[in-house]
């Protein structure tokens, strides 16, 4: 399932290819993914174009050139892929955009996933995004805003951040790797945290995040264009390598639970103090 670096990569390439092209037409066959009917996307978005495409945690942000917002959460295993129109059948999908270009925005749901228009003026309100905490990364993310938001919280540290009413975009595939580099057990108390850990944990979130978007995201995951992020296997420190020796110490990973998800930790530069 993308995570913030690749909703960042899916941002970057709207705006390098779909920045201003008139919608010509959309296509819905699956209603349980969006909203609106085809009518009324139709009606609220026909020869409309985006303004300028931003991530916010999971989900890639649209400003619309009449002042509404596209809204897209892609879910586990979704494919989304800019394909010429006349392949657009080739692969069955549950939601199309068609642009006046002659492309297509073709989206191929295996979970879930939301296709999502709201008026620009009414996303404050808007149930699936009003919730988030702020975008975990980029130049608002300071240590300053990262101390204020742990500033009087409880609980286990690694069930913080991936809440995302806490902080916005961080999940499942990076979240032992972070925790690795700050040095930091999965349980640890928000209240213990010193000063310097808070920082380390910051920098760990940042320098990971802008590694795996300087590398077009996870290998996992495919962009756009049909071709897979550069973050690959040789790029995980912890994460998902239980045996595997720790690059730090060479100690063997282990896999732990961690309530209801699994965590890997390296049990000699991540202790429980
Ligand atoms: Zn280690």
């Amino acid at each position: 399932m993308p995570e913030l670096p690749e909703i960042e990569v899916l941002c970057k390439s709207i705006n390098r290819s779909l920045k201003g092209i008139p919608v010509e037409g959309i296509i819905v066959k699956q209603p349980k993914c969006t909203n609106l009917t085809q009518r009324e996307w139709n009606r609220l978005l026909r020869e409309a174009s985006i303004l300028k495409s931003y991530p916010h945690g999971k989900w890639a942000i649209n400003l619309t050139d009449n002042e509404h917002l596209l809204l897209l959460n892609l879910g586990m295993g979704c494919s989304l892929l800019l394909v010429p129109q006349e392949k657009l059948e080739e692969k069955k999908y549950q939601f199309a955009f068609l642009f006046e270009n002659g492309k297509a925005l073709r989206f191929s749901f295996w979970w879930f996933g939301n296709v999502h228009l709201v008026r620009e003026r009414k996303f404050k309100e808007y149930a699936l995004t009003s919730k988030l905490g702020p975008h975990a990364y980029g130049r608002d993310f300071t240590v300053k805003r990262f101390k204020s938001l742990l500033q009087g919280r409880k609980g286990a540290i690694k069930q913080f951040l991936l809440n995302q009413k806490n902080i916005a975009g961080i999940g499942n595939a990076y979240i032992h790797d972070i925790l690795f580099l700050a040095k930091l057990h999965p349980f640890r108390a928000i209240p213990t945290l010193r000063e310097r850990e808070i920082e380390a944990l910051h920098k760990a979130i940042v320098d990971i995040f802008s590694k795996s978007i300087k590398l077009g995201g996870a290998f996992w995951e495919y962009n756009i264009y049909g071709r897979k992020g550069r973050y690959d296997a040789g790029c995980l420190l912890i994460g998902y390598r239980e045996g595997k020796p720790c690059p730090a110490c060479a100690t063997s990973v282990e896999k732990i639970k961690t309530g209801s998800t699994t965590g890997f930790i390296c049990p000699r530069c991540q202790k429980l103090k």
